[in-house]
């Protein structure tokens, strides 16, 4: 995809649904607490001793404290307790899928049935302090350290990279972050759904989190185009990698190059960035690809901007999807259909003449076959299929991993192998959804940048690094480091 916007304005019909409509679809999916909101709710807590939704969240926040300093309207004091774990604790309020993490936790699950609003309070607390921030009446709560004196390179401003950054800052070392794209945020930015990052959240965070220094961002800067590997390994001190999945996996059909099949990141990225909804494209019947929550994110998204019709073909069954139940029902709620055990076997473009005013239109279907579980449980096809009319097909089925900068790293099932964050390349780091134990969630990215920084500092404050056979023992740890003389 090129730099900057994507252009997926290649297909569809106009969008004829008006623009109050559009900002309306496209408002907050969760409406913010009320102060008195978020007090009621933090009196639901019972801030648990040993409290399992500390250890649900990948970034530990301390939970029942942050909530705990709601209640008693310390509201500055709940958002550093959030941010001291998690510096991108706005964006996680927003997107993390909290029924599958720290609100499944909750042990109020089991009495009411109804858990904490974890999230909630966690973005009631982050945004009242950037509310402050914005009429300046605080200073950035987080200072940084005496300065070390080196430099630490960071590949790629996702949540991961600006986690790192800032972490690596506060630890007193400075930063210089190079961003292929010309926006700073990653996924936060290009990627997470319209209506879970309103306001332009996503820079107005970053903002936030350059304000304690030391950190420069230099965007347009792409790795394995107008930037080497090893002139940053030359250059910086450390250098840690979080270039996420650049590329789209192919469903490898006939048909597949046709331009109403799109990937649906580039649809998603081009509603993200978008100043005017109403001048998209949105197909009537559109066809989305996949089962996870890219694919709901982008059924949601086309729903919403205006298609008559939105279908999620998966070709096994609901149990199998990899989106979670929550997001499935937001899917259905919004009027999207799904097709399962339903494989796509070839896009039809079909031009049909009309002599009378002698203009062409282009209509078009997808064919899938339909697949059963045979004995042994293994996926085929009935030998059946059958045809859905579409006129814009978005393919969700996964990202992965740009390989080409990295052609000397230790790369497994597609992705960096790690060990304590460090590659197979001295000085090299690496975090995010780019390393084999990524879980493709932006909380996950920020605890890698967090770590990660970390593991740098011990690399850089101490000379400590992973030998060679420490590194390929997948089991080594910090206590394995090795002394450099
Ligand atoms: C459509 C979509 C919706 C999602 N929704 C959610 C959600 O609701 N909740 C949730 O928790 N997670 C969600 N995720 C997952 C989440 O966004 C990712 O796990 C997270 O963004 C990973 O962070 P990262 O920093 O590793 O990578 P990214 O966010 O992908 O950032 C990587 C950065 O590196 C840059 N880059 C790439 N290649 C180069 C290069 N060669 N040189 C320089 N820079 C480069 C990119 O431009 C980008 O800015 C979603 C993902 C997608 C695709
Ligand atoms: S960061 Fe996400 S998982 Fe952790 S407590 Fe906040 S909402 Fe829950």
């Amino acid at each position: 995809m090129a730099l900057g916007l994507c252009n997926f304005n290649k297909t569809g019909t106009n969008n004829n649904a008006n623009k109050d409509a559009l900002s309306n679809n496209y408002a907050d999916l969760h409406e913010p607490l009320s102060f008195l909101q978020a007090k009621a709710e933090a009196d639901r807590c019972l801030y648990c001793y040993d409290a399992p939704c500390i250890t649900a969240c990948p970034t530990s926040i301390d939970v029942p404290t942050f909530i705990h300093q709601i209640r008693s309207t310390n509201l500055t004091g709940s958002a550093k307790t959030i941010l001291s774990q998690n510096i991108m604790g706005g964006t996680c309020s927003r997107a993390c899928p909290t029924e599958i993490l720290c609100e499944q936790a909750c042990v109020l699950n089991v009495s009411e049935e109804q858990p904490v609003e974890i999230g909630l309070l966690q973005r009631f607390a982050v945004d009242s302090l950037f509310e402050k921030q914005a009429a300046s009446q605080l200073e950035h709560p987080f200072k940084r350290a005496k300065l070390k004196e080196k430099r630490i390179a960071v590949i790629g401003a996702g949540p991961a990279g600006l986690a790192c950054a800032h972490r690596a800052s506060m630890l007193g070392y400075d930063v210089t972050v190079f961003e292929a794209k010309n926006k700073a945020g990653g996924l936060n930015e290009y990627g997470l759904a319209a209506y879970k990052m309103v306001d332009d959240f996503a820079q107005k965070e970053i903002e936030f989190l350059l304000q304690i220094g030391g950190i420069h961002i230099e965007t347009g800067q792409k790795l394995g185009e107008n930037l080497s590997l090893k002139s940053l390994c030359d250059d910086f001190d450390a250098v840690f990698t979080s270039v996420g999945l650049g590329l789209s996996n192919q469903l490898g059909i006939n048909g597949e190059d046709d331009d109403r099949v799109i990937d649906a990141i580039e649809f998603i990225e081009a509603i993200r960035q978008s100043d005017d909804l109403s001048s998209l494209s949105v197909g009537n019947n559109v066809i989305v690809i996949g089962a996870g929550n890219t694919a709901i994110d982008a059924a949601i998204q086309s729903k919403r901007l205006g298609a008559d019709n939105v279908t999620v073909v998966y070709r096994r069954g609901e149990e199998s999807m990899s989106a979670t139940q929550w997001e499935i029902d937001l899917a259905r709620k919004n009027g999207v259909n799904f097709r399962f055990y339903s494989a796509p076997k070839s896009f039809e473009n079909i031009q049909t003449h009309n002599s009378n005013t002698d203009t062409y239109t282009k209509t078009a279907s997808l064919e899938c076959d339909y697949m059963q579980l045979d004995d042994d449980g293994k996926l085929t096809t009935t030998g059946e299929s059958y045809k859905l009319p579409t006129d814009m097909v978005l393919k969700a089925i996964g990202q992965k991993f740009d390989k080409s900068p990295f052609t000397e790293l230790n790369i497994e099932n597609g992705k960096l192998v790690v060990s304590n964050y460090q590659t197979s390349m001295k000085g090299l780091f690496a975090g995010g959804d780019c390393i084999a134990s990524g879980s493709d969630l932006t909380v996950q990215a920020v605890e890698d940048g967090k770590q990660a920084a970390h593991a740098i500092d011990q690399y850089l404050s101490k000379n400590q690094y992973l030998s060679k056979n420490q590194y390929l023992s997948k089991n080594s740890n910090l206590s394995n480091l090795s002394e450099e003389k």
